[in-house]
């Protein structure tokens, strides 16, 4: 028997294939799963045009056995077959893909169900095995063919026996060595698991031999072992499914199925897009935290899979990081995979239906805020960072995706409010939505500045999440109304009781610019406030960082740079500015102490380091 050599080419491309194409050993299964697969579509496309052909569905089916003493892993289909040229051909020519070939003879253009392209997946074989013998039996033909090869240094074919239309491809596995296990792919319960992952939505049946426990016949109790004969796969996959005909447990299951979490998910989403990129979808919003969401070890992604083929088990590209939480699965016929087809060749379609899933989700959330509140405030208590977050990441630039769906806690009974229920209730001449920050809503809720924005009768924001404000600065606006800090120096709220400040300020100017003086480079300015009730002082910021910023960013690495600017406000109507007034005109020293005083006392209240501690008690020591 005459031995053929590989094409001077296909010898290179075999040694870069069993040793570089593939990042994983494993996916050798996927691959001739999914060429006897094709082998069955193409019989059954046949059939669609040649009456001779009888498709009879419970007559074909993939067989995988393993017989760990002849170190066999056979792969039987009862599909097409392969005449002698087409041995030649297909196997013996790397890169040339009889599929492909096929497909375009037959003007298949919704074969999606056939699955090679590339014509090199076959030889993913050598990764596991040292010989790689196929015995064929084609179509329409009465002699079958053997072909056999020990990898690079070429095959042989010659003249075999088989009884049956189809295929088998016999691997002769590896020993075992240091770094790899290739015993496990002689191992019943291994196979059955690789089957799962990758080929579970194969729509023939994958069967396998599987040994099971069974009453002894004519006894009560005695057991013995007996083999029998098991579909491993699930073949329809949920997502191909009509959703009439699938009730919410299923959806569950799957879920649980899928290991996407512990929890039972808050709300499903099922799609099937028939447009520009077909594909189908089911995606999941948890109700439960993963417990490593917020750390660095998360991994968003959905897994990803062409015609029914499992490629990415977390493709991270199909969700924006701000729906990092959804998990799911997306199977489309259209995408153009790379060679080992672990990759995507182009991201076009999946930017397509990445946008599509962005907006699907998006207005699902937005249905749940409409119509199950409850729910949906319990969604915003786990993953409500996190749409903040994204409406402050990439500049603000999916302010409209997020906007709508953030909450914040507000002084009307202390209740979660959307932003556009807040505009709904402002009043006329209310011209800002009013913000508070602090550290807790009970803590925001005393400040005084609070209280005066209150008594006027508007409605404050309680923002105790440290995000929220970095996301509100990125807005800037809602529905044409501004954002304003209650601490922000210029807040623009009339006072009617107090008509004589301005007079006030006119006559103490000297006295501030001299305060100013004393504290120069640590405010930026000291002024008569209209907002003070019982407090003689209050630090407010002007400008884009506020105070609570400042707060934040310090503990930050590098932000400690980064300062709010300062303005000390003074309330001229309270008994410690009658002091001040004095100190002024008869003993500077003492305006330099209150006014070291005060400025560190406002620092108190808004909850920032003083800088000075030994001066400051000092100075508290020598006023007493
Ligand atoms: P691809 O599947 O991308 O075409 P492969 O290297 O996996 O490439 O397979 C090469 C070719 O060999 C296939 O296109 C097909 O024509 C043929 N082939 C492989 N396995 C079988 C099989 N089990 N039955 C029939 N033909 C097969
Ligand atoms: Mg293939």
């Amino acid at each position: 028997m005459e031995k053929k050599e590989f094409k001077a080419e296909s010898k290179r491309l075999l040694d870069l294939m069993i040793n570089s194409i593939y990042t994983n050993k494993e996916i050798f299964l996927r691959e001739l799963i999914s060429n006897a697969s094709d082998a069955i579509d193409k019989i059954y496309y046949k059939a669609l045009t040649d009456d001779s052909i009888i498709f009879n569905k419970n007559d074909y089916f993939i067989k995988i056995t393993a017989d760990k003493d002849a170190r066999t892993l056979k792969i039987s289909d009862t599909g097409i077959g392969m005449t002698k040229d087409e041995l030649e051909n297909n196997l013996g020519i790397i890169a040339n893909s009889g599929s492909f070939a096929f497909k375009n003879e037959n003007e298949i253009k919704d074969g999606y169900d056939i699955i090679g392209q590339f014509g090199v997946g076959f030889y993913s074989a050598f990764m596991v095995a040292n010989k790689v013998t196929v015995i064929s039996k084609a179509l329409g033909n009465d002699q079958a063919y053997k072909w056999e090869s020990e990898g690079a240094d070429g095959y042989t074919i010659e003249v075999a026996k088989k009884e049956n239309v189809g295929t088998d491809i016999i691997l002769s596995i590896k020993e075992d060595t240091e770094d790899e296990e290739y015993d496990d792919y002689l191992d019943t319960y291994t196979l059955k698991s690789i089957i799962k992952r990758y080929s579970d939505f194969i729509r023939y049946p994958i069967k396998m031999d599987v040994k099971e426990s069974k009453l002894k016949e004519g006894t009560e109790a005695e057991y013995e072992d007996v083999v029998v004969e098991k579909t491993v796969n699930s073949m329809v996959p949920i997502w191909r499914k009509n959703k009439n005909e699938l009730k919410d447990e299923d959806y569950e299951n799957f879920y649980t199925e899928k290991h996407f979490g512990f929890d039972k998910p808050l709300k499903h989403i099922h799609l099937s897009v028939d447009g520009a990129v077909r594909y189908n979808a089911i995606l999941y919003i948890p109700s439960e935290m993963p417990f490593d969401f917020y750390t660095k070890e998360y991994e968003k992604g959905l897994e990803l899979y062409s015609s029914g083929v499992l490629i990415m088990e977390k493709c991270a590209d199909l969700l924006p990081d701000y729906f990092g939480f959804v998990k799911g699965v997306v199977d489309s016929e259209d995408l153009s995979l790379n060679i080992s087809r672990e990759m995507l060749q182009h991201d076009r379609q999946l930017k397509l239906i990445a946008k599509k899933i962005r907006d699907k989700v998006k207005d699902e959330l937005a249905l749940l805020l409409k119509n199950e509140r409850e729910k949906y405030e319990k969604f915003f208590d786990i993953f409500g960072k996190q749409l903040k977050y994204g409406i402050y990441q990439e500049f603000g630039s999916n302010r409209d995706v997020l906007q709508d769906l953030i909450l914040f806690h507000s002084s009307k009974d202390m209740k979660r409010v959307t932003l556009d229920e807040y505009v709904e209730r402002m009043k006329d001449e209310q011209k800002y939505i009013y913000y508070a920050s602090g550290e807790s809503l009970d803590r925001i809720d005393k400040l005084p500045q609070v209280d005066f924005i209150k008594d006027k009768g508007h409605e404050i924001l309680y923002f105790n999440d440290e995000i929220d404000e970095f996301t509100i600065k990125v807005l800037h606006s809602y529905k044409d109304k501004e954002f304003k800090s209650v601490s922000s120096a210029d807040l623009d709220v009339d006072n009617e009781n107090n008509d004589d400040k301005e007079v006030n300020i006119e006559e103490n100017t000297n006295l501030l610019n001299s305060m100013k003086d004393l504290l120069s480079g640590k405010v930026k300015e000291v002024k008569i406030s209209k907002r003070l009730k019982n407090h003689p002082v209050y630090l407010s910021s002007e400008g884009e960082v506020s105070i609570e910023m400042e707060k934040i960013l310090s503990q930050m690495p590098n932000g400690e740079s980064v300062k709010a600017n300062k303005v000390l406000e003074l309330n001229s109507n309270h008994k410690v500015f009658d002091k001040l007034k004095d100190a002024y005109n008869n003993s500077p020293e003492k305006l330099d102490l209150y006014t070291n005083l005060l400025y560190n006392q406002a620092l108190l209240i808004e909850g920032l380091p003083i800088e000075d501690p030994v001066e400051f008690t000092n100075n508290i020591w020598e006023l007493l």
